[in-house]
């Protein structure tokens, strides 16, 4: 620590008192981390030194069994960039070019993007598409994929984090397999890995994708997908990118221990530190139980000013809401961000196809049932300076 530098006092709130306060993030990602997530990247460590090695692997091994999966059967390839880099990268290292067909399950805006990557590598893709107010289940695909079984793979997203959606990705995965045998089954599982309970086998998924800076609250800088080693290595070669190669990432892990190119050292840190905090907060179901917790507050906060959510109770999940803005000529979701982001407080606009008018709120990451009252007490605030009277309508 450099000699008059202020980083060694913390303020108590996680951030080192020479900087400004941090926002509480109500956002689909990145999410609030915890102080001490925070501090363990305080330090340099050398990208291929033991400790690096150990750390990447022990983060492999964990996310294997946070996955409830065996070690044996499946693995954990981690890859630099956002969530989106590792999605990518298991498109396109299962989909050979001009012999692939991928059938992608579309409810919302991830879908989407999934959709644009087929388009991008140049791979014969077809949307099965659902109205993002609906969750979806095996029955709802079971026709279309009765009618058409010729798939390389099909892909889905968990929680659909653009609405708050949460489809049932085992029921369909188990639709895939029986009308489609040998099709490989992908589910982007970034906003609910480590929060919503998942079973990899009985769904019989082949690949699960998620990133540091989601559920396992650690900080941006890498995603990974948890896989059937065997599928995998079944893929050999057809990736037509050297950087989003995850069979050459997977045999290069094994081998040296490292990532193939430069590392995100402090990230990695930062995950490890992470993991340990969701393991003694319980795991999948400990995490969960705070999540609802804060779902819980948000709602019936919001719902006593009179906010209507987009999406029906049954299919909205606890990850993310999606509410209608009031019709108020005062309404405007700028200022309205923009006031609430000067109380330290950070929600999100809406990503809705059907209708324009939403915005959301995140009630993931290093978040307590008492900042969830509080946002909803800057809520009431901000409406008042804004001359919006509640119950809004
Ligand atoms: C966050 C997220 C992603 C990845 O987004 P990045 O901005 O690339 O991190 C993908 N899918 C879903 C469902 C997400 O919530």
């Amino acid at each position: 620590m450099e000699k008059g530098g202020n980083l060694t006092t913390f303020n108590g709130t996680g951030s080192p008192s020479a900087y400004p306060a941090d926002k509480k993030l109500f956002t689909p990602g990145p999410l609030t981390t915890s102080a001490t997530v925070k501090s363990v990247m305080l330090r340099d460590v050398g990208s291929r030194c033991e400790e690096m090695k150990s750390n990447t692997s022990w983060i492999r091994q964990k996310l294997v069994e946070i996955a409830g999966v065996s070690s044996d059967k499946y693995t954990c390839v981690p890859l630099q960039g956002s969530g989106s880099y590792t999605v990518e990268a298991v498109l396109n290292t299962t989909s050979k070019k001009d012999n692939a067909r991928v059938l992608i399950i579309v409810n919302g805006r991830y879908g989407r993007r999934m959709m644009s990557m087929c388009e991008y590598m140049g791979v014969e893709v077809h949307p099965l598409f659902i109205d993002e107010t609906e969750a979806v289940t095996g029955e709802m695909v079971r026709i279309f994929l009765q009618k058409d079984k010729n798939w390389t793979s099909v892909a889905i997203v968990h929680s659909e984090t653009s609405s708050g959606t949460v489809n049932n990705v085992e029921e369909v995965g188990q639709l895939v397999k029986k009308e489609c045998p040998g099709t490989f089954y992908i589910v982007d599982a970034m906003s609910s890995f480590g929060a919503i309970p998942l079973d990899m086998e009985s769904g019989q998924i082949d690949f699960v994708v998620s990133s540091a800076n989601k559920c396992l609250e650690g900080v941006p800088g890498f995603g990974y997908t948890i896989c059937r080693k065997d599928i995998l290595l079944q893929c050999k070669g057809r990736a037509t990118s050297l950087c989003l190669d995850l069979v050459d990432q997977y045999v290069r892990l094994e081998e040296t221990g490292h990532f193939r190119f430069t590392q995100p050292t402090h990230c990695l840190l930062a995950f490890r530190q992470a993991i340990e905090e969701f393991l003694k907060e319980g795991g999948v179901n400990g995490r969960a139980k705070r999540y609802k917790e804060l779902h819980r507050i948000l709602c019936d906060g919001m719902e006593q000013l009179g906010f209507k959510r987009y999406i029906p109770g049954k299919c909205q999940g606890y990850i993310i809401t999606t509410f209608m803005s009031p019709q108020h000529e005062n309404w405007s979701f700028e200022t309205f961000n923009n006031r609430l982001l000067a109380l330290g407080q950070s929600i999100y606009p809406g990503s809705t196809t059907k209708i324009k008018n939403t915005f959301r709120i995140g009630s993931i990451g290093r978040l307590f049932p008492d900042d969830m009252s509080h946002l909803i007490d800057c809520i009431k605030k901000v409406l008042s300076e804004m001359d919006i009277p509640v119950p809004v309508s």
